[in-house]
């Protein structure tokens, strides 16, 4: 027997929901109350909002609406504090999302805290990042990443992709106009590669969740098309590109994508990226033992992004079973950051959060086989 077709309300924006309120005979303001509860109040089932009355709670229910939060299937704390959450949508799909109190440092040098107002609670985190997934799997292949190991599986609806970053805010009780909440679209998946979904998700979470696009950094490979498009949004987060390689030799070793969109071309659409005041671009640097950690690849890294308004953001690999590389000594990445600054550029070490648990980058491959630290 097949289940009954569902709906979920999860992703509509404040146009969908005033034409489902038409359609279903309700008054404009029903779209109002439907948004309040799903993206403030962050609702798991509709039989809880209140605002609505009974009998039009139930008709939602009876005609196969649902919200769509997605279930916690798993969860993994580190000794650092990260958690690792490993979410199941409707469909069985799993996808992970990871919530680091304090951030991994990935968000300095790049604008987004000049001009902030500093805001010192007494509590255990003073600013979090949450770590979202956009696709289950990945399609692009990157030699160094677990994600990679899944293949693509399936795009993300902007609801699921909303939905991860709500649970994660209900599970630490987080009002979002109180504390400071970071999101890096950093998880599972290519997000250039689900754009609509990926930019449908952002205007939602600015304008109904209330969390400003400055505070977002989407990551991506290089998928120049959509670089160009990205480009030309007027509400976006801030762009960060994952380099990897010093020249088109490396990075087509450890990226393949880079047949496809070599390192030139990505730069020239990076040239013209009209940048925010304040706002840099984020080069990403995963840095594998031997393969472009060395002295002379940090030397063309400078000479590739002179004249750019960028930072880089080095990140020592995380292992994994099966990443055919080894992690860089301390002293190459000090190294590798040391010309770099001396170049001009200013260069930062990502700090692993989370690796015993596996949820730092490139580690997202729904990995249950380890011992929980803790009790969920
Ligand atoms: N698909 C997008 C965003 C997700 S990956 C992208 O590739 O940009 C986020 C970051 O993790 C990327 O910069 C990627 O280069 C990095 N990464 C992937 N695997 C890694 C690993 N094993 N160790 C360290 N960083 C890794
Ligand atoms: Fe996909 Fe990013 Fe992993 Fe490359 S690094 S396989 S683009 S998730």
């Amino acid at each position: 027997m097949s289940s009954p077709r569902q709906f979920e309300l999860l992703g509509l924006d404040s146009q969908e929901l005033a034409s489902l309120a038409q359609v279903l005979g309700e008054p404009a303001y029903r779209a109002r109350q439907l948004s309040q509860a799903l993206y403030r109040e962050r609702v798991s089932d509709i039989s809880v909002i209140t605002t609505l009355s009974v009998s039009l709670r139930k008709r939602l229910a009876a005609q196969g609406y649902v919200i769509g939060l997605p279930e916690v299937e798993r969860r993994f704390v580190s000794v650092d504090g990260t958690v690792r959450y490993l979410f199941r949508f409707r469909d069985g799909q799993t996808v992970e999302t990871v919530w680091m109190p304090e951030g991994d440092g990935g968000e300095r040098g790049d604008g987004s805290e000049a001009g902030e107002e500093e805001e010192r609670r007494p509590s255990d985190w003073d600013r979090a990042t949450i770590c979202v997934s956009s696709q289950v799997g990945c399609a692009v292949n990157c030699r160094f990443c677990m994600t990679a190991q899944l293949g693509a599986v399936r795009n993300l609806t902007a609801g699921e992709i909303v939905g991860q970053i709500l649970a994660v805010l209900n599970d630490h009780g987080v009002e979002v106009d109180r504390r400071r909440v970071n999101l890096v679209f950093m998880g599972q998946g290519e997000p250039f590669l689900n754009y609509d979904n990926f930019m449908k998700a952002v205007r939602l979470l600015v304008a109904e969740v209330g969390i400003p696009e400055p505070r977002m950094t989407v990551s991506t490979s290089g998928i120049v098309p959509r670089i160009a498009d990205f480009a030309t949004e007027s509400v976006r987060p801030k762009l960060a590109i994952s380099l990897n390689g010093s020249n088109d030799d490396v990075r087509e070793r450890v990226m393949p994508i880079n047949r496809k969109w070599n390192i030139g071309t990505l730069l020239d659409v990076l040239r013209g990226f009209p940048l925010r005041p304040r706002e840099r671009l984020t080069f990403e640097y995963v840095l594998l033992a031997g393969v472009n950690d060395g002295e002379q690849n940090a030397r063309e890294v400078a000479a590739l992004l002179r004249g750019l308004n960028a930072k880089v953001n080095l990140i020592a690999l995380n292992p994994g079973p099966e990443i055919p590389f080894s992690m860089p000594s301390s002293e190459a990445v000090d190294r590798f950051q040391q010309i770099l600054m001396e170049s001009g550029i200013r260069a930062f070490v990502r700090r692993p959060r989370g690796r015993d648990i596996y949820a730092a980058c490139g580690q997202l491959k729904r990995t249950t086989e380890l011992v929980e630290l803790r009790p969920a």
